[in-house]
């Protein structure tokens, strides 16, 4: 099938969260399987420095914005150790900046008329190219106007009237909202600004577009496909996509190995396997102690988290075990940026548990897998979280996750207990209530376990053994691909 792939981010040109690990790894997964899956992605400034080369394709497009026509560029790259092509949407008004929608962590004011840019210019490439898609599979509210195009202004295109459209839902909690004096900006009649189209609570809603016109939906675990449908995680659209249920679908994200795995990685002190782990580990984790300036000791567990420093990601429950935790005879290290109240916080705990704790408030990809590999445990108690990666990173590395059971963290965590130990299911520790004594009571768990060297390996191997490859989701989008093309013929 030919898909065309739209996002707004993915590595290694641009990354912020999960969202860009998915966008690059799905479409390679793809080709494998033998269909030609092309991706486009807006030029930002950093995408020059990402490593892979970029050539011109010297085709310019017109791209019609409000009243305006807006001129661009088009440039084409590759995924790396792929032949996927990526094309690049050159506009430097609106994407030659330091970073990707906000900056000081407000938003950019122009982010609606550079999304509806980039969702038109998108569909303006895909004609200049002649590519003739079966599907255009977008993701996340920034591609959210792209399904009502495809059914409206580019619907008698040849090149684009066979298109179906498959939306997934990455993270339902950015619904991309504008006021609604936008709408002219999007070229599309006043008429569909009303509460069964574009509308919510008086604004524009690109999620909500892409939701309602989409031909399937698909978010990225099946738990959390139930879960948006209720009032507590719908954010507003449960009622939407509890209509939608039959179209909507859970796909748990795979990882990459020959990015994510611990036999392969260049940057790490050692390499390691599901038969080598103890020796491996043990190097890394000595590593990572000098690095982070604390005490290089194999004997105390090492706990971790990695991500945004963001409410979702429980840190207010965090907050709270913190003290409690770091009295106890543990090491922290954080790696993550984001709400600067957590970036106070850090500071404090370094400052009143002296050589316990390292947070280093940055992005950096190669501290994110020498962490996942000198670890012990990874903190990850998720207020809610549609799939997740991080816990699936530890998995593969040996480093035994402690999660709340909710949306993918749910589908992939196996809690401890006789049964799962028995049966050689249980990968890690998960609690259910977001409050922190729940959490608390999983980390008394999950330090008087790692006291236990057997069962801590069991763990551990049981987590290392899944296979978490791309192959088996790939091909669960391609049935959605096949299905959305029967619809649209
Ligand atoms: P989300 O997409 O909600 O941010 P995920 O767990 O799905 O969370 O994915 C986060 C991705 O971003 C992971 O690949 C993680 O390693 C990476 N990441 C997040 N913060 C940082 C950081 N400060 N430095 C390096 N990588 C990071």
């Amino acid at each position: 099938m030919n898909i065309v792939c739209v996002a707004s981010e993915a590595v290694p040109f641009a990354k912020t969260g999960g969202l860009a690990d998915v966008a690059a790894a799905l479409p390679r997964a793809l080709r494998k399987l033998g269909h030609d899956a092309r991706l486009f992605l807006p030029c930002y400034r950093r995408v020059w420095s990402a490593g892979p080369e970029i050539a011109g394709t010297g085709l310019t497009l017109e791209v019609p914005v409000g009243s305006q026509v807006v001129r661009a560029f088009l440039h084409e790259s590759h995924l790396p150790g792929s032949d996927v092509p990526v094309y690049l949407i050159d506009r430097p008004e609106y994407f030659d900046r330091d970073d990707l929608y906000q900056s000081g962590g407000k938003d950019f004011d122009d982010n609606c008329e550079r999304f509806v840019f980039f969702d038109r210019a998108v569909l303006e490439a895909i004609r200049l190219l002649g590519l003739r898609p079966d599907v255009v599979h977008c993701n996340d509210w920034q591609t959210g106007l792209i399904p009502l195009y495809l059914k409206t202004l580019y619907r008698r295109h040849p090149e684009l009237g066979g298109a179906g459209s498959l939306l997934t839902v990455h993270n339902l909690a950015y619904l991309g909202l504008f006021w609604h004096w936008d709408m002219p900006l999007t070229g599309l009649d006043w008429k569909y600004f009303n509460h069964r189209a574009m509308e919510f609570y008086g604004q524009i809603s690109f999620m909500k577009t892409g939701l309602v016109f989409s031909d399937l939906l698909s978010t990225v675990s099946p738990t959390y496909a139930r879960e948006i449908q209720t009032p507590a995680l719908g954010c507003g659209l449960d009622g939407l996509l509890r209509d939608r249920s039959a179209d909507l679908h859970g796909i748990v994200n795979g990882i990459e190995p020959h990015l994510w795995s611990p036999a392969r990685e260049s940057m790490l002190a050692r390499n390691y396997d599901a038969t080598t782990f103890r020796e491996g580990k043990a190097a890394c984790k000595a590593w990572l102690q000098q690095r982070a300036g604390l005490p290089m000791r194999p004997d105390v567990p090492l706990l971790a988290q990695i991500g945004r420093l963001d409410p979702q990601k429980g840190w207010d429950l965090l907050a709270e075990v913190a003290d409690r935790l770091l009295d106890r005879d543990v090491q922290l290290v954080v790696l993550g940026t984001g709400h600067p109240k957590y970036h106070e916080l850090l500071g404090q705990l370094a400052g009143r548990h002296e050589g316990k704790v390292w947070a280093y408030l940055g992005f950096s990809d190669d501290l994110a897998h020498q962490i996942e590999a000198g670890a012990d445990l990874f903190l990850m108690p998720s207020l809610f979280e549609p799939c997740g990666l991080n816990q699936l990173y530890s998995l593969t590395h040996g480093t035994v996750p402690l999660v709340r059971a909710t949306g993918g963290l749910a589908d992939t965590v196996i809690n401890l207990n006789p049964w799962t130990l028995g049966d050689g299911t249980a990968n890690g520790f998960s609690f259910a209530e977001p409050n922190a004594g729940a959490l608390w009571n999983a980390i008394e768990v999950a330090l008087a376990t790692w006291k236990n060297r057997t069962v801590w390996e069991s763990l551990i191997r049981n987590g290392m053994k899944a296979d978490w490859s791309w192959a088996h989701s790939a091909a669960e989008y391609v049935r959605l691909y096949q299905e959305i093309a029967r619809r649209v013929q």
